[in-house]
C-alpha cells in the first residue's frame, strides 16, 4: 500500500481495518485557526482565507484549503501570500479566540483519556489502549472523536491512528483534511517506504536536500541503507534515530504531564457532617466515584489522598500510599479512611470531603500484580468490579449494587 493508495480512510471503512494494536491517536486540526474564524463568520466558507499578521513583517499563520490551492502556505509572508491568491480574504489574528478553542478542544479529548499529550495548540497524541474496554476499538474511537469535534466544537480533525507516535503522526498528515487513517503494524513499511525522506521525524528540508544528493531519495532508501553510510551524512545519533523510523520502528509512549493528572471526587455536604459514621459513609461513595473513573481512564493510583474541611473552613489533606497500585472501591475506600483516621478529628463538623487519587500507573502495566495480590474473584476483587463496572455503565450510578459493596467494609482502625 502506497501514499496514494493509502488514500483517506473515513468513517465507514474503520471496521475493516485490523486496528487492535493501533492505540496511539494523533489528532490534528484543520486549518485550526481559519477555521475558528469560518465558524465566526460563516459567510468566508468555501473562499480562499488566511489568518495572517497585516504589518509590514506579517506572515501566513493559517490558511484554507481554497487559500492553499493557490499555493499559500503557514509562515509565508503575508504579501507574498496575496500576490500568489489575489482577493484571498485576510483576517487578523484572535489569539484569545483561538486559545478557548483549544482549551475546549483538550477538554474534549480529555474525556477520551487522561493518556494524551498535547502537541501544540490543536495537535495531541492519544493513547487509547486503557479505554478500548469503555469506548470501543481504536478506529472507532478516532471516529467518535471526529463526530464529536463536529459536533459540539463545529471544527473539523484529522486522525491518524498506529502502533507509534511517528506512525500516527505520518497518517494524519496523509489523511488531511478531515480524514481518518489507521495504519496497523503490517502496513507500516508498504506505507512508508515509497513516501520521501522529508517524511521523516526531524528531516527538515535542509537535511532532506543533503540525503537526497547523496542519493537516498525516499524512505525506503533510507531504510536500506547501512548505518554507517547514513551517519557520514548526518552524525551517528540522527542517522540511528532516522534508520530505526525508516524500518517503522519508533516510540509509542504518550506521555501525559503525569503531575497534573489525578482523578478525584469531591463532594460539599449541604449539612455537615459529624461523627465517624456518617464520614465514613461519605467516603464510601467517594472512594467509589474516584476509583471508577480512574478504571475506566485505565489506571491505578500508588496514592490516594483523602481532603476534609471542617465547617470553620480549614482544609485538610492526608495522602496515604499503598504497596502496590490500587484501582478498586474497595481498596480506595480502605485507603481514603486510613486518611482520615490519621486526622485529629474528633467530632468536628465536616463541610466537604474529596478523595484523590494521584501517582497513576497505568493499569494494564500492573494488572498481573494486582490480580495477584486480590487472589481471584471475591467482593472487591477486580474481576468482581468489572462486572459491577458493567451493569453501572449500562443502568447509571444508581443501580442496585450487591449489599457488599453498600455496607463499608472491613477498615484498619487505629
Ligand atoms: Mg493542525
Amino acid at each position: 500500500m502506497g501514499q496514494q493508495a493509502a488514500g483517506r480512510r473515513v468513517t465507514a471503512d474503520v471496521g475493516a481495518v485490523d486496528d487492535s494494536r493501533c492505540v496511539v491517536l494523533h489528532v490534528d486540526m484543520d486549518a485550526f485557526f481559519a477555521a475558528v474564524e469560518l465558524r465566526r463568520d460563516p459567510t468566508l466558507r468555501g473562499r480562499p482565507m488566511m489568518v495572517a499578521g497585516t504589518g509590514g513583517r506579517g506572515v501566513v499563520l493559517s490558511a484554507t484549503y481554497e487559500a492553499r490551492a493557490f499555493g499559500v502556505r503557514s509562515a509565508m509572508p503575508t504579501a507574498q501570500a496575496m500576490s500568489r491568491c489575489p482577493g484571498i480574504v485576510v483576517v487578523p489574528p484572535d489569539h484569545a479566540a483561538y486559545h478557548t478553542a483549544s482549551a475546549a478542544l483538550m477538554g474534549l479529548l480529555g474525556q477520551i483519556t487522561p493518556v494524551l499529550e498535547p502537541v501544540s495548540v490543536d495537535e495531541a497524541f492519544l493513547d487509547v489502549s486503557g479505554a478500548t474496554r469503555r469506548l470501543g476499538r481504536p478506529g472507532r474511537i478516532a471516529t467518535l472523536i471526529r463526530d464529536r469535534v463536529r459536533d459540539e466544537l463545529s471544527l473539523t480533525a484529522t486522525v491518524g491512528a498506529a502502533a507509534t507516535k511517528f506512525m500516527a503522526k505520518l497518517a494524519s498528515s496523509l489523511a488531511k483534511p478531515d480524514g481518518l487513517l489507521i495504519v496497523p503494524p503490517a502496513e507500516v513499511l508498504p506505507t512508508l517506504r515509497p513516501l520521501p525522506v522529508g517524511a521523516l521525524w526531524g528531516v527538515g528540508p535542509k537535511t532532506a536536500d543533503r540525503l537526497r544528493s547523496c542519493g537516498f531519495a525516499s524512505v525506503g532508501d533510507v531504510a536500506d541503507a547501512d548505518v554507517a553510510t547514513l551517519a557520514h551524512i548526518l552524525g551517528p545519533a540522527a542517522a540511528r534515530s532516522l534508520h530505526e523510523l525508516a524500518r517503522g520502528r519508533g516510540d509509542r509512549r504518550v506521555t501525559p504531564d503525569t503531575t497534573e493528572v489525578s482523578i478525584g471526587a469531591e463532594q460539599t455536604f449541604a449539612e455537615s457532617l459529624v461523627g465517624e459514621g456518617a464520614v465514613e459513609r461519605a467516603l464510601l461513595e467517594l472512594a467509589g466515584t474516584a476509583a471508577r473513573r480512574a478504571r475506566r481512564a485505565g489506571f491505578a493510583a500508588r496514592t490516594v489522598v483523602l481532603k476534609a474541611r471542617y465547617d470553620d473552613f480549614t482544609t485538610v489533606t492526608r495522602s496515604e500510599t499503598a504497596a502496590s497500585p490500587v484501582d478498586t472501591d474497595r481498596q480506595a475506600y480502605a485507603l481514603a479512611v486510613r486518611g482520615w483516621q490519621r486526622l485529629p478529628a474528633g467530632e468536628r463538623p465536616v463541610r466537604l470531603l474529596g478523595v484523590r487519587l494521584e501517582n497513576l500507573v497505568r493499569a494494564d502495566a500492573v494488572a498481573e500484580q494486582l490480580t495477584l495480590d486480590d487472589g481471584g474473584i471475591r467482593p472487591g476483587s477486580r474481576a468482581t468490579q468489572r462486572a459491577l463496572d458493567a451493569i453501572v455503565d449500562r443502568f447509571g450510578p444508581a443501580a442496585p449494587r450487591p449489599a457488599s459493596l453498600i455496607s463499608p467494609p472491613e477498615s484498619p482502625r487505629r
